[in-house]
């Protein structure tokens, strides 16, 4: 038998270790893709006794184990175990629906994904589950907000499109002394620049889809949680029938063994993008905490230790026309919703109509950007001939 390392190691080592057997599978690398509903018992024998290591496709099989195993072993010792989704926004549903019911009262950043948003005050909320949003930046403050039912606190940081940071810490000492629990949307940092449940956090969301899968081609969702929750998340996913396709969760593995390398390049060129963009005339304020002149930069430094491909910026205020002009003639961005793929995006947001407990008024145009793994170079120089564009339709 192959020798078991037993001693610690570092992030990008475990990404390539974690959750593979190749004993189990005649040596081959990597797990084969089980395409499975029904299992076969030996006997009757057997079959009453439910005695195999599996009993049916949707409660999982080798290749949903390997996943998970994957992970859990990521998310190091306080994950008890994890639940795989098929997307991202069913992640989150999953979550919530374990954390709470009718009757209880949960509380969610403002800055929410905002598909986040939609359960809460539509599926939630016809359930009896009574949310509050919160300024993102309430920090300790947050113990105002608790009510006697308050059973969890929602976080996401940076938030979504806008970028604030959340004192993640804080908010979940305080959660914590509340009874409550917190839950976290980590699709940004990933486990790799932001350790969830070091910082108090006990459910941990990603959207697969993004960086885990990596390529623009799957939706995967995953729930990592701690020893406490563990039980009701799996719960909540069995008794919902939700399972993964075999493919996307072998493509969802294989999109983990790159991550690191792919991450570290988005963090890398996007920075780089960021503060090409923050000394740009046309450009009022670059949102990305990693950058200085970042509202929550401290918090990010503290507490992350990088950061994704993904920051927004607000334009100087000009013409719909100019804005239009100016992303027409990107040519290595593309215009789409999602990110977390190899390739560069842009798009036009506003948060103006739904944020409820802070005031969206960025004084200009916001777009957000997906930095890929395209030379910034390249990037750079396309978005130099894009703002040559809004000058030319500013100008007409
Ligand atoms: C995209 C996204 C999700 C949802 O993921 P899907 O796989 O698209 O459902 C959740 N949270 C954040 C922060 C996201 O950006």
């Amino acid at each position: 038998m192959k020798k078991k390392l037993k001693v610690p190691i570092k992030p990008d080592s475990r990404l390539v270790t974690s959750g593979r057997d190749p004993e189990a599978y005649y040596g081959f690398v990597n797990p084969p893709v089980y395409h499975a509903s029904t299992l076969l018992y030996p006997t009757a024998e057997d079959q009453v006794a439910h005695r195999a290591r599996y009993n049916y496709g949707r409660r999982g099989t080798p290749t949903t184990e390997a996943l998970e195993n994957a992970l859990r072993e990521i998310d190091g010792e306080s994950c008890a175990g994890v639940a795989l989704l098929p997307s991202g926004l069913a992640a989150i549903a999953v979550a919530l629906l374990a954390a709470a019911g009718s009757g209880d009262h949960v509380l969610v950043p403002d800055s929410v994904y905002r598909p986040t948003r939609n359960f809460c005050n539509g599926v939630f909320k016809r359930l009896g589950a009574e949310t509050t949003y919160y300024d993102p930046m309430i920090g300790a403050d947050i113990v105002k907000l608790f009510k006697p039912n308050t059973r969890a606190v929602f976080v996401e940081a940076p938030g979504s499109q806008s970028f604030e940071m959340q004192d993640i810490p804080t908010i979940a000492s305080v959660a914590h002394d509340k009874r409550a629990i917190v839950l976290m949307d980590n699709t940004w940092a990933t486990p790799l620049y932001f350790r969830a449940f070091e910082k108090g956090v006990d459910m941990q969301i990603q959207a697969g889809t993004k960086y885990i899968g990596g390529h623009s081609d799957i939706m995967f969702g995953c729930v990592s949680a701690n020893a406490a929750t563990l039980p009701a998340l799996k719960d909540t996913v069995y008794s919902m029938g939700l399972c993964v396709g075999p493919d996307d969760m072998y493509l969802a593995l294989r999109g983990l063994r790159t991550l690191g390398v792919r991450l570290a390049r988005h963090f890398q060129s996007g920075l780089r993008v960021a503060r090409w963009l923050e000394q740009r005339p046309e450009v009022l304020r670059v949102m990305h905490p990693a950058l200085e002149s970042d509202p929550g930069h401290h918090i990010w430094k503290r507490d992350f230790t990088g950061a994704c491909g993904l920051f927004s910026i607000v334009l100087k205020p000009t013409s719909e026309q100019s804005v239009h002009a100016f992303l027409n003639e990107l040519a290595l961005f593309g215009l789409g919703y999602s990110w977390g793929g190899f390739e560069s995006l842009a798009i036009l947001f506003d948060c103006t109509e739904y944020r409820t407990a802070t005031k969206w008024a960025p004084g200009g145009p916001a777009i957000r950007f997906h930095i890929g793994l395209e030379d910034p170079d390249d990037l750079i120089a396309d978005l130099e001939r894009g703002f040559g564009a809004l000058a030319a339709a500013e100008r007409r």
